[in-house]
């Protein structure tokens, strides 16, 4: 007993130390579960969000790009247009001057009928025109039809007058003329073969250019307007001011394309077309306001964020799911094949300690048999012999020594049982009727001791295909250490209940001390035992190995101070022969 003890403290000692580093290694393992789920949902949220946001930048900016396009082309295409018309306008003007100063001689525009004459053919082909002036090269002013009294006039030192002489022709600004009408100025220069030259100088209305030109599909949303290249109004504008106002925009700066370019003025976002008029000192602007641009845009841009936003959502949703799912997973599985591998280490133990068990009982077992032959062979001798002095000594002595061999025999024999692979004999059993025959054995100490023992049987029971001798040894295993373990007057429960899975469950429940969390991971070993000398320890090894090898399950629950229950799982068809 000794040595068990001595046995125990040494297996104590590393167990003590098994319980702490298990706990460090599932803290550990809860770390590396922990790290592996944060590890795969970032690298799934990067394999999933990554390319998402880029699409949905990349549509985000083709989608602004095309929609911007969509909504210059047609300020371009209309300011274009509208260019080119007042291009032609200027240019067939001058061209019809063009054609009246090489088409005429000096003196036929000289005399002021024919000048007359002119005039009224320019107005009725082309209109536009208001006035009509021959002035000669020193600067004066030959001839004069027209509304001015410019007749006699010289304008040698004006600024316009040099500039034809240098160009041979030359395109005024607006500027506010007769009755307060805006007009502009085109001077031609010929020179004729015996080098005179003169100058053809008409005014024109350029109302008219805004009129027929400028103002022809105007929304009352959008501007469209002449100025000057110091942003002096050349015609009206419903913006910016009347004609000669100066404009409050910057004057972009000269280009011989359409140009657009978008501008804020105040909150509003607005759109300005604009093109410099070859041939004329010109600009024409033209501004919309590109209302339903922006509305469709920020729609868009509002079902796009809104799509990202939902998206990104989801998946982060499904990934960490998944991820919380899949780690549990893999958790589950590790401690499944965990504990597979610590039973099997348990269950290899066992058998290598009942075999070596069995070998040594096997071994005590011829020495016990002689000495017992021996101490029958003293006391047979003493029964023949005369009284002699201590005869009575030796006889007790020999008496004692024969109760002992008795004990240790009975030790041996159950570590023989314990060992030995007997075949079971099937027969089908009525664990009721088992349990009382259990009983039948123990009934007396129990109600020496004043236990009671009750029992209860669910009534759809089945009878189960076991071996009857060795579910006797298991339940009378049990019950004894339940009977140990109560205080006299105690209580044990028996019941029997059919498992949801088919199988049958005997729960062998008491009202002890309990078993402490150490001791209940070692009562099934062999020699484990709390009982000192009384208690061999064997009990419990040898049921679970019974149980094994009946095809079932055994296991405690048990509350320290409350009570203890076995449960024992047996299958009710024949089991399969295993270790
Ligand atoms: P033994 O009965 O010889 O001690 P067992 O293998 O039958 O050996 O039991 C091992 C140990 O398990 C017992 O010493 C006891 O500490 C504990 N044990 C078993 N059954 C009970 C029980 N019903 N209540 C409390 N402890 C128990
Ligand atoms: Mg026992």
């Amino acid at each position: 007993m000794k040595e068990t003890e001595v046995s125990r403290e040494q297996n104590g000692l590393p167990d003590h130390h098994r319980a702490m580093d298990k706990g460090g290694k599932s803290d550990a393992r809860g770390f590396r579960y922990r790290r592996l789920r944060k590890f795969s949902i970032i690298l799934m949220s990067i394999v999933a969000l990554v390319p998402l946001i880029i699409m949905t930048a990349v549509n985000y900016y083709q989608y602004q790009k095309a929609m911007r396009a969509d909504m210059i082309f047609p300020i371009t295409r209309q300011t274009s247009n509208t260019r080119h018309a007042l291009q032609s306008f200027i240019a067939t003007r001058r061209s019809a001057l063009d054609f009246v100063i090489r088409g005429s001689t000096y003196e036929e525009l000289s005399n002021h009928d024919k000048l007359a004459e002119l005039l009224d053919d320019l107005k009725t082909a082309f209109g536009g025109f208001i006035d009509l002036g021959l002035i000669d090269s020193r600067g004066n002013q030959v001839s004069y039809v027209g509304p001015y009294p410019l007749e006699g006039k010289n304008y040698r030192d004006q600024d316009w007058f040099h500039e034809v002489s240098i160009r041979g022709v030359y395109v005024s600004d607006v500027f506010k003329g007769y009755r307060g009408f805006p007009h502009f100025v085109i001077a031609i220069m010929h020179s004729t073969g015996d080098g005179r030259s003169y100058i053809l100088r008409a005014t024109l209305d350029s109302d008219m250019m805004y009129r027929d030109i400028i103002s022809q599909n105007l929304r009352p949303s959008s501007d469209a307007f002449l100025v000057n290249r110091s942003g002096v109004l050349q015609t009206p504008s419903h913006f910016y001011g009347k004609v000669l106002d100066t404009i409050s925009l910057a004057i972009p700066a000269y280009s011989p394309k359409t140009e657009v370019m978008e501008y804020t003025q105040g909150t509003k976002k607005l759109l300005m077309g604009y093109a410099f008029i070859e041939g004329a000192p010109f600009l024409l602007i033209e501004t919309v306001e590109p209302a339903s641009y922006m509305e469709n845009w920020l729609s868009v841009r509002k079902q796009l964020l809104w799509f990202l936003f939902t998206s990104v959502v989801i998946i982060l949703a499904v990934i960490i799911w998944g991820a919380y799912h899949m780690v549990g997973r893999i958790r589950e599985a590790d401690l499944k094949r965990t504990k597979m591998l610590h039973e099997i280490e348990y269950t290899n133990k066992m058998a290598s300690i009942g075999r070596v068990a069995a070998g040594v009982a096997h071994e005590i077992n011829n020495p016990m048999a002689i000495i017992n032959e021996n101490a029958g062979m003293i006391r047979d001798i003493l029964t023949v012999t005369d009284n002699f002095p201590s005869r009575e000594k030796i006889a007790k002595y020999v008496n004692s020594i024969v109760v002992s061999v008795d004990r240790v025999s009975k030790i041996t024999h159950r570590l023989l049982g314990f060992a030995k692979r007997m075949d079971p004999q099937i027969e089908l059993i009525n664990l009721k009727d088992l349990i009382d025959e259990v009983l039948s054995f123990l009934g007396k100490e129990a109600l020496h001791r004043n236990i009671a023992i009750t029992y209860d049987f669910s009534p759809d029971l089945p009878e189960i295909e076991s071996d009857r001798g060795q579910l006797q040894q298991v339940f009378l295993n049990i019950v004894t250490n339940a009977i140990e373990a109560v205080k006299d007057g105690g209580r044990i429960n028996i019941d029997g209940k059919v498992r949801p899975d088919g199988r049958v469950d005997v729960l062998v429940h008491d009202d002890g001390p309990g078993i402490s969390k150490e001791d209940l991971e070692r009562i099934f070993e062999p020699f484990f035992t709390t009982k000192k000398a009384h208690g061999t320890g064997l009990g419990l090894s040898i049921t679970y190995g019974i149980v094994q090898k009946l095809g079932g399950e055994i296991k405690v629950e048990s509350t320290l101070g409350e009570g203890t229950t076995f449960i024992v799982t047996l299958p009710v068809a024949r089991f399969e022969a295993g270790g």
